[in-house]
């Protein structure tokens, strides 16, 4: 590199005779910073989501690419939110890694009564152990009419603890799934 060329490529010097005399932009820039272009310019299609992690809700817009195969290369705030107006905290920022992180269970996973190990399920059958569960303490803890002939109907065999993860419209049809089934015990983690 010639003198000339070494000089005009000192941040100094492009900061005191350019158009960045602050500093804080193109002077500051290096070859390689000015290649770079971000992640959401390479995707297809952009996706709106809401963050999993927390009863916040904030919306974020999740940006897809479809070559070599379908997958999310990043996923930012949705400034069109209400309520997040574009921000996420840093566990929402990093929520891709829910996403793509190779440590991602995806197969239902069973470990039996007294079981030492894990077993894979797949989703129909867990399904139904999950229903045939439900439908069996819902029966058990029935109570149709208590000691003095009042009608109840009834069951005390489930109940129900949400977390903070879940938004208003899980909690909706958690209720109201509940409350079909006979159940009365039905709590949230933000109440307790
Ligand atoms: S971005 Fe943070 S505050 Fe917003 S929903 Fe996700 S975890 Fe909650």
């Amino acid at each position: 590199m010639g003198v000339r060329r070494w000089i005009r490529a000192w941040p100094v010097y492009r900061q005191l005779t350019g158009p960045d005399p602050l500093g804080r932009g193109k002077a500051a820039e290096s070859a390689r910073s000015a290649g770079l272009v971000p992640r959401t310019e390479r995707a297809d299609r952009v996706v709106d989501s809401v963050c999993p992690y927390c009863a916040v809700g904030c919306a974020q817009r999740v940006f897809v690419r479809e070559e070599p195969h379908e997958h999310v290369v990043q996923i930012e705030g949705n400034p069109n939110s209400p309520i997040s107006r574009g921000r996420l905290c840093p566990k929402g920022a990093a929520s891709k890694q829910l996403v793509t992180g190779p440590q991602r269970v995806q197969k239902v996973r069973y470990r039996p009564p007294y079981g030492t190990g894990w077993q894979d399920l797949d989703l129909d059958t867990a399904m139904d152990m999950v229903v045939d569960r439900v439908l069996e303490a819902r029966r058990k803890g029935w109570q149709d009419r208590d000691a003095k002939g009042r009608t109840l109907r009834r069951t005390m065999g489930i109940a129900s603890l949400g977390g903070a993860t879940l938004d208003n419209e899980e909690n909706y049809l958690i209720k109201k799934l509940f409350t079909a089934l006979g159940a009365l015990q039905v709590e949230n983690q933000a109440r307790i």
